[in-house]
């Protein structure tokens, strides 16, 4: 694996254009796909069906004291955006020897003290003030506990308590939990080249997820969306991860995850049991899968997420895949208005969701100290 330059010496201007019907249909799906699998997360198929009848979920049903709630998934997805944002700023402002991953793990840092645990003790070599920094961090309606993944509280913890942080080479654990790949797809708007984004996907999933199938999951998934971003297709960008898949060292499961997907919906849209064959979801590889055959199987958006959570397994998780995938082929108005009109937290993603659009837009040189103050460049 040869880590590529551009990232790195800062190749700006940044001269994509991010369609904000796609990006905002990405983000926003997937925080939908996510409220749709809350109610039925740890649910199996037949205790769904007896719960919701013979259909399983066909829109939002109550979890966590509402409906439409989200879960840790949009909850650290949000979290990947601002470090987007707040780590090309940093690049935009020359701050080369800053690494996104760096970004990254400050910002899920942010993320820990949202699940309760005071800042000094949150944010480790990052707690440099009494309070965390950017906005995005004092939303109130983050800081709730939505079944939080277990692997990455622990390396969160063991961040803010002096350990070094994972990367590709000094892997903190060996767990490939889908706790990154869940939060990763906003990583596809850092480059131009979606190689870029799979190397600091893959990077931020390091963080938590020391197992190549946590990992490149994450990094797998910010390729492809990346690629819808820029108006390609689904199976075309399938085809284009796989080849960069290969490539990376022990591949070989998320490979074939993928190819297993991908041949699952060639034979048609699958039933909750036919779904199963690909896992349960909880692991990075079987969440990608899932999410992956939903949305090649799917006629429209609403049919490739009820799909999605629809089986036994990680639902909010597979849900936000899926969402994250379907959102940027088809669109934020392919969204059903009733699903975006109740969802949770609604306007902080879309305002987030706008903010990175401008920071992510051709030659942008905004630099102005109150762009600055909601998104500090570290
Ligand atoms: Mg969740």
């Amino acid at each position: 694996m040869a880590l590529r330059s551009r990232y790195v010496d800062g190749d700006l201007p940044y001269d994509r254009v991010i369609p904000a019907e796609r990006w905002l249909g990405s983000l926003l799906a997937g925080a939908v796909g996510d409220a749709l699998g809350a109610p039925v997360e740890f649910l199996s198929t037949h205790e769904i069906r007896a719960r919701f009848g013979p259909d399983g979920v066909t829109g939002y049903e109550e979890a966590y004291g509402g409906r439409g709630r989200i879960t840790d998934d949009t909850q650290m997805a949000l979290f990947t955006v601002e470090a987007m944002i707040r780590g090309h700023l940093g690049r935009r402002l020359m701050f080369f020897e800053q690494q996104p991953a760096s970004v990254v793990q400050h910002a899920y840092q942010r993320w820990y003290h949202t699940q309760g645990t005071p800042w000094h003790q949150a944010g480790g070599s990052y707690a440099m003030e009494a309070e965390p920094d950017g906005w995005l961090v004092h939303e109130r309606g983050l800081h709730h506990r939505r079944a939080p993944g277990a692997t990455v509280l622990t390396a969160l913890k063991g961040f803010a308590g002096g350990a070094e942080r994972g990367t590709l080479s000094h892997k903190i654990n060996d767990s490939k939990g889908c706790g990154a790949v869940m939060r990763a797809a906003p990583c596809a708007l850092w480059s131009e080249d979606p190689l870029d984004s799979f190397v600091v996907a893959a990077q931020a999933g390091a963080l938590t997820h020391g197992h190549p199938s946590g990992y490149l999951t994450a990094g797998a998934l910010a390729f492809v969306v990346h690629r819808l971003l820029d108006g390609g297709d689904l199976p075309t960008a399938l085809t284009e991860v796989r080849a960069e898949l290969v490539t990376w060292e022990d591949s070989e499961e998320t490979v074939q995850a993928l190819d297993e997907a991908v041949s699952m919906a060639e034979r048609g849209k699958p039933s909750p049991d036919m779904l199963a064959k690909l896992g349960g979801g909880w692991v990075g590889e079987e969440a990608l899968a899932i999410g992956v055959c939903a949305a090649l199987v799917a006629d429209n958006l609403a049919e490739g997420l009820l799909i999605a959570v629809n089986h036994s397994g990680d639902s909010d998780s597979t849900g936000a895949i899926c969402g994250n995938l379907l959102g940027a082929v088809h669109g934020l108005r392919s969204i059903p208005a009733e699903w975006l009109e109740e969802l949770e937290l609604r306007e902080v993603i879309e305002r987030l969701g706008r903010d990175a659009l401008v920071e992510f837009s051709p030659a942008n040189s905004l630099t102005d100290p109150s762009w600055r103050e909601r998104y500090p460049a570290w």
